[in-house]
């Protein structure tokens, strides 16, 4: 009820304030309302001796917010304070077309190192980054989603159809001359395409998600699915199944995952820095 009341209560005060005076043009001025001081730092007198105290000095020393709407010369007195302008994105929401390709399918079983095929790790690898970056609010479109022969200018023409805000072709790797390999490589046409950005980005962060070793980054411009890409491409080599130990790795679904982990992050730092 009090707080109902005070708006007139207010307007009575002003109105109250209007009264004879003289001398300077403005002057501090102290009221005494419902019992307690008030401090006005400028009150301002008219040429005929009138005291006019501003609203705004007046109505903010009681607690209420004054908006002034130059337009329709309009002051708004509320008790509430105004809402604040909506913040500009105020948690960025990323958005996105991306094309996961899980290597090889199908015929094609790429390296095979103690009765696992490389085909299979590709596509339990991607299947788990798609959904992570699904889960980010990105969409996300698979070459295949089984084990399926897919010519590989399909691949990136998938991508480039689509107009995809990315493409990066997920494999695992062998080394025929180093038995002790291991670690995370990836690859991108050349080292000025946007490709090589995403795939410098990628090696990082599935290093870090997997905690793999560094096997750099390459420039790979004979890679079909690099070179026919006409969006930012890269291929990903998550680990050396020519390496026992890391062939264990790679085949145990919780390594799997904190590499899907390590490719979804990539995709969505590299995304949100392009932007
Ligand atoms: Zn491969």
């Amino acid at each position: 009820m009090k707080r109902l009341l005070s708006p007139l209560l207010l307007l009575c005060t002003l109105l109250a304030l209007t009264v004879l005076a003289a001398g300077a043009d403005s002057r501090p001025l102290s009221i005494t309302l419902e019992g307690a001081p008030l401090d006005i730092p400028e009150a301002y007198i008219t040429p005929e001796g009138v005291t006019m105290v501003p609203l705004r000095a007046l109505s903010e020393a009681l607690g209420f917010h004054v908006s002034w709407d130059s337009a329709s010369r309009t002051a708004s007195i509320s008790l509430e304070a105004p809402e604040p302008p909506a913040a500009e994105a105020e948690e960025e929401v990323l958005s996105g077309l991306v094309v996961l390709d899980p290597g090889h399918g199908g015929s094609a079983n790429g390296a095979a190192y103690g009765g696992v095929a490389e085909k299979d790790l590709n596509l339990a690898i991607a299947s788990q980054a798609a959904r992570l970056l699904e889960e980010a609010g990105l969409t996300v479109v698979m070459t295949r989603s089984d084990d399926r022969d897919i010519p590989l200018y399909r691949r990136s023409g998938l991508a480039n159809s689509l107009g995809a805000d990315l493409f990066v072709s997920v494999h695992c790797n062998a080394s025929l001359t180093n038995p002790e390999a291991r670690g995370v490589y990836t690859a991108a046409a050349d080292r000025q395409s946007e490709g090589w950005v995403l795939a410098e980005v990628l090696r990082q962060t599935m290093m870090d998600a997997a905690g793999a070793e560094d096997m750099g980054t390459e420039p790979r411009p004979n890679l079909a699915v690099l070179r026919t890409a006409q969006v930012p491409a890269a291929l990903v080599e998550c680990g050396y199944m020519s390496t026992p130990a890391e062939l264990a790795l790679l085949a145990a679904p919780d390594y799997q995952l904190q590499l899907a982990h390590g490719i979804a992050e990539g995709v969505v730092t590299y995304l949100a820095q392009s932007r």
